[in-house]
């Protein structure tokens, strides 16, 4: 079996967005449709003659706080369960919010290799200072990347594979 990769992260910093760059087609809506469940979305990746099948755990567009809480931990849940490799996306425009701590928390709990993908950063150049404060998650490995401006791509893919 192919190891199994999962985009994990709060609602909007972008895990469609990337996970469509990464198979190369528009399959994941971007922008939940508001109340819609989705089922998680699988697509098998080549990187380097590295095969590994992609999972986007997104798909639901809470209404309250209470509810985007208890949804992003069972999605959460599932997915760092089957996933090898966790891709723990967050918005480096927006900075570090109570959602991702307890994202964080929960990934910290399961004993799973994590990659902090700091998202958003469409001028590498400009802002790269931005990853630092996500260190704060207390995560070894912490990259800055745009899904939308294929920013850094290669380097999360590099990342990913080197975690096999
Ligand atoms: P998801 O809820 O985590 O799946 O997020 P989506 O992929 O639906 O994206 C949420 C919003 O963030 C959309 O408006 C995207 O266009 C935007 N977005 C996604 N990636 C980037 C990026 O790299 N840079 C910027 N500036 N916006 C992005
Ligand atoms: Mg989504």
């Amino acid at each position: 079996m192919k190891p199994i990769v999962a985009i994990v992260g709060r609602p909007n910093v972008g895990k469609s967005t990337l996970f469509n760059k990464l198979i190369g087609e528009r399959l994941s809506i971007v922008k939940d449709v508001p109340g819609v469940t989705r089922d998680r979305l699988y697509r098998d990746v080549e990187w380097s003659g590295k095969e590994f099948t992609l999972v986007d755990t997104g798909g639901l567009e809470p209404k309250t706080q209470d509810f985007i809480m208890s949804k992003i931990k069972d999605q959460a849940q599932v997915a760092i369960d089957e996933a090898d490799v966790v891709v723990f996306l967050v918005d480096g425009k927006y900075g570090i919010t109570g959602l991702d701590e307890e994202v964080a928390a929960v990934l910290r709990k399961k004993d799973k290799k994590v990659i902090v993908a700091v998202n958003k950063i469409d001028n590498y150049i400009k802002n790269q200072d931005r990853i630092y404060e996500f260190f704060g998650l207390g995560f070894e490995e912490v990259i800055g990347i745009s899904g939308e401006h294929k920013v850094n791509l290669g380097d999360l893919l590099d990342a990913i594979i080197g975690k096999f």
